[in-house]
């Protein structure tokens, strides 16, 4: 009986921290307990976003397989690196390495060169956005779900964090503007509203390492657009891990790794990965195949 509570307090306790709609991150948690800081553990803030996985691996309690078997990758500060591969390979699992909602057996993750285990969870947390379909929006107003992550956010801050989620026109529509009560007893925003308060949360933030759990869309065309380069405005300037499923929207990346079961098979752009013909080739002709007939 516990354990639900344990959960409530752990998505309360990243809440403020910014990181918006994360159900299977939050599910990824619930299942694990809690990881402690080790003594002495650092505070950090405004880290550049060099990522590095050293030989990292990682299984599930209880589950025998190795999810991440000795994988490496660096990821440079700024860079959009996406992730793709079956379903099943661990793209999830891997960026749920990196706030530490697992603790890897064997290997290191550093950010900047400091290993996340040598980092407050908490502040770890706090420059790490993450970015998901399912949004939750807490009863309350508009304005107080946007600035979650930021009580101290002033109205110009807000009011830009908005324009920049392209918010403005769902906001007008809104019988209180911003001051509008949402969530369960509220007004009923849909997916694609959600998402991009969601974005907002993290325009506001402003952390420097950004997770796009990109799952497969219910939004319309239109909405879909808007909400694809308010992500890339999001990406600009930051680290971006993109777990990416539908691949028309990440033909943009700085890079591409593609894994499977067995680790990383490939890396490189787009057009490179093309030209190799490999198993990015295979993925991308299995979502594209028939348009080409
Ligand atoms: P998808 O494209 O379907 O989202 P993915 O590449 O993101 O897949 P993961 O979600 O990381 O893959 O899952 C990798 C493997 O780990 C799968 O076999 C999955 O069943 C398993 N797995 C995921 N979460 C857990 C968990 N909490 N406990 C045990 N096994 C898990």
């Amino acid at each position: 009986f516990m354990r639900p509570i344990d959960q409530i307090t752990q998505v309360l306790e990243m809440y403020p921290k910014g990181i918006a709609g994360f159900t299977r991150f939050t599910q990824l948690i619930d299942t694990e307990p809690d990881i402690a800081d080790r003594p002495g553990a650092k505070v950090v803030n405004h880290l550049r976003g060099d990522i590095s996985f050293r030989n990292v691996s990682f299984s599930y309690e209880h589950s025998g397989r190795r999810i991440i078997d000795n994988l490496s990758l660096d990821v440079s500060a700024g860079e959009t690196l996406a992730i793709v591969g079956p379903s099943g390979a661990g793209k999830t699992t891997l960026c749920a390495l990196l706030p530490r909602f697992y603790e890897i057996e064997e290997g290191a993750i550093t950010v900047d060169g400091t290993d996340i285990r040598d980092m407050t969870q908490a502040s770890l947390r706090s420059q790490i956005g993450i970015v998901q379909q399912d949004v939750f929006l807490f009863g309350g107003t508009l304005r107080e779900n946007i600035a979650y992550g930021r009580l101290d956010a002033s109205d110009g801050d807000i009011i830009k964090a908005v324009h920049s989620a392209r918010l403005e026109s769902v906001i007008k529509r809104l019988p209180d503007g911003l001051d509008t009560l949402v969530g369960e007893r509220g007004v009923k925003l849909s997916g694609g509203q959600k998402q991009r308060v969601a974005i907002a949360r993290i325009f506001l933030k402003n952390p420097p390492i950004l997770i796009l759990d990109e799952a497969t869309s219910a939004l319309d065309t239109a909405t879909e657009v808007a909400i694809q380069r308010s992500l890339a405005e999001l990406s600009e300037g930051r680290t971006t891990l993109v777990i990416a499923h539908r691949l028309a929207t990440i033909q943009h990346a700085d890079r591409i790794v593609v894994i499977d079961e067995t680790g990383i098979v490939e890396e490189g752009s787009h057009e490179v990965l093309l030209a190799r013909d490999g198993a990015y080739a295979v993925l991308h002709k299995a979502q594209f195949g028939y348009l080409a007939g």
